[in-house]
């Protein structure tokens, strides 16, 4: 058996370590995680801690807890640990140690090597000080790699085509972005840009200055003049922060935070992403400076990587979407993907053969309907909750309104597929949830889809106000690719306990019929909707939107001659509107 060369991602906020494992690369848990805080710090006693030990005293202890040692790696310093001090390199080399043994005790073996990312902008000066920090942790740094580099081999590590890479890294305190290019299975950092002060940790300080804002106006204290309460709302904050990725409310509780006083807020998605707007628009302008210095345009990219725990807020990956029209890939976990690669780096230095990383992601999008408007009145549009490649299992909740008010109802509808207009995608299920409060509208209603590795789909529903909620689960392997209508019917029966379209009798032939006027009609609502409704005239305009209500009456009366009739004369009208 060869000697075994683990892969390091020695971060600024979080380290991993991986190895290739059956030929494919697999992350070694630390302390049963997967990443470990680049933590280091003393106890009481004066016993060293590592990783979340030392990270959990930091708030109470922060004279003998160090973070962030990365940012000094190279510099002529050193950094205070009660009452003796250590060069960067010493610390770095106690985590390192740490990401050592944890491997040590997995593989059943002593480790000597490994391959060490860094970032792709260290001099040489910052990576002769990574080299040698290993050195005082008795690893062989066989091969220092860029971080960009290392993500592009976890994510294609057999790929033979050539392909051009954006790599999106925003992590704890930095910002890096590079442009890379595989050629012939040669990894290149075209050209890389970034921000070294701009991450996750800019975001957490947000939310304490939001929250900090209201304690202040509720009891009339400053909670920053305390650095303890200032530390513990920190690591309140940075948790809340993580939930918002997922969900579109988060509560916080923290009880006698300052001067007696309990802490209760509430924080939205929606608040969250305005306050840490202008820190991604810098981190586009950067992307675009990357593209510019390695000549290319959004066009020559073939993939968009999403590197480092800050990259998991949904609006990064939203943002870089409508940017540059090119979706982010989201298979691989953002904060494991430059550990993987580093793996697969050591593999191929150790001699043994591996693979792309396998991951169960989910092939389909899954979506949610709500009532959008345009000219011709409001219609529904698919919102997706789950997006495709999203790796299993997963859980994610958006936030919808009532629309009326004292809405009593909501129907939700389940589909899979891609396109944003419902008739586009596959119908998987619908429910109700009855009994709402009697409340205006705009009462918001949280949707959560999990969805487990066995591809069973999970659906609640719940009054944010009141925590009503239903739940439904659909085992989404059983969908055809063609839509079943008996199928989903029955399935739409069952949970809901009533028939949305009630033909059930209706003779097969009959039914074919009903489906190409409905489809027929769909097709026509799209292209009235398509219309520049600024071109037109008031008349036309009101005769649209008329034909478009009566051919949805009718629809719900299912009186198909009349469906018919109406779709001949939309189709006319859209004709002559069209040319
Ligand atoms: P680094 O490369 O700096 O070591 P990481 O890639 O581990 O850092 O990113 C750490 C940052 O990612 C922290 O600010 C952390 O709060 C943030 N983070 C981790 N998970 C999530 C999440 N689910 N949503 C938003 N931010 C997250
Ligand atoms: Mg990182």
């Amino acid at each position: 058996m060869t000697e075994p060369i683990i892969g390091i991602d020695l971060g600024t906020t979080n380290s991993a370590v991986a190895i290739i494992e059956n030929g494919t690369p697999k992350i070694i848990p630390i302390e049963d995680q997967s990443t470990m805080p680049s933590c280091v710090g003393l106890d009481g006693q004066g016993h060293l801690l590592v990783g979340q030990t030392a990270l959990n005293q930091l708030a109470a202890n922060p004279e003998s807890t160090v973070t962030s040692i990365k940012r000094q790696m190279g510099k002529n310093t050193t950094v205070r640990l009660g009452d003796r001090s250590f060069s960067p390199e010493e610390i770095s080399a106690l985590i390192l140690g740490k990401l050592k043994s944890a491997a040590e005790d997995y593989l059943k073996q002593a480790v000597n090597k490994a391959v060490i990312t860094v970032p792709a902008y260290f001099d040489e000066g910052q990576r002769k000080a990574t080299t040698d920090a290993a050195k005082l942790a008795k690893l062989e740094a066989v091969r220092i790699i860029n971080e960009p580099t290392a993500a592009a081999l976890a994510y294609d590590a057999e790929s033979a085509s050539n392909q051009t890479l954006l790599v999106y890294d925003l992590g704890g305190g930095t910002f890096d972005v590079s442009v890379v290019v595989v050629e012939e299975g040669v990894v290149e950092v075209k050209a890389s840009h970034g921000d070294t002060e701009l991450g996750g940790d800019d975001f957490d300080e947000e939310l304490v200055q939001h929250v900090g804002t209201q304690f202040k106006n509720t009891h009339g204290l400053e909670i920053g003049d305390d650095l303890k309460a200032k530390r513990r709302l920190k690591v309140a904050l940075e948790r809340a922060k993580c939930t918002l990725s997922d969900q579109p409310y988060v509560k916080i509780d923290e009880d006698f935070l300052y001067e007696g006083k309990h802490l209760t807020s509430e924080i939205s998605r929606e608040l969250y992403e305005q306050r840490i707007a202008s820190y991604l628009e810098k981190t586009l302008g950067c992307m675009h400076q990357a593209m510019k210095d390695a000549g290319i345009t959004p066009q020559q990219l073939d993939k968009i990587l999403l590197v480092g725990g800050s990259s998991r807020t949904p609006a990064v990956s939203n943002l870089i979407e409508s940017t540059l029209e090119i979706e982010p890939s989201l298979e691989v976990n953002p904060d494991l993907i430059v550990a993987l690669g580093a793996a697969v780096q050591a593999g191929t230095l150790a001699g043994v053969e591996s693979q792309s990383i396998l991951v169960d992601i989910t092939p389909h999008t899954f979506n949610t309907s709500t009532l959008n408007s345009s000219f011709i009145g409001p219609h529904l549009i698919c919102v997706p909750i789950i997006k495709r490649n999203t790796p299993l299992p997963c859980r994610k909740a958006e936030v919808f309104y009532t629309v009326s008010d004292r809405q009593e109802q909501v129907t939700v509808d389940v589909s899979q597929g891609e396109s944003s207009i419902p008739e586009e995608n596959t119908t998987i299920g619908e429910f109700v949830v009855a009994g709402l409060s009697p409340v205006p509208s705009g009462n918001p209603i949280i949707i959560e889809f999990a969805l487990d590795l066995n591809g069973m789909l999970k659906v609640t529903a719940t009054e944010k106000s009141t925590g009503l909620s239903k739940e439904v689960a659909i085992d989404t392997t059983k969908q055809t690719r063609t839509f079943d209508l008996e199928e989903a019917r029955e399935n739409i029966a069952a949970i809901s306990g009533e028939t949305i379209l009630s033909d059930e009798n209706a003779p097969i032939d009959a039914e074919n019929d009903h489906q190409a006027i409905l489809t027929e009609s769909k097709s026509l609502k799209k292209r009235a909707e398509a219309l520049d409704s600024s071109g037109l005239d008031a008349a036309d305009v009101d005769e649209i939107q008329d034909l478009v209500k009566r051919t949805r009456s009718a629809i719900l009366e299912q009186d198909w001659e009349k469906v018919h009739g109406l779709n001949q004369n939309l189709s006319d009208v859209l004709f002559y509107l069209e040319d």
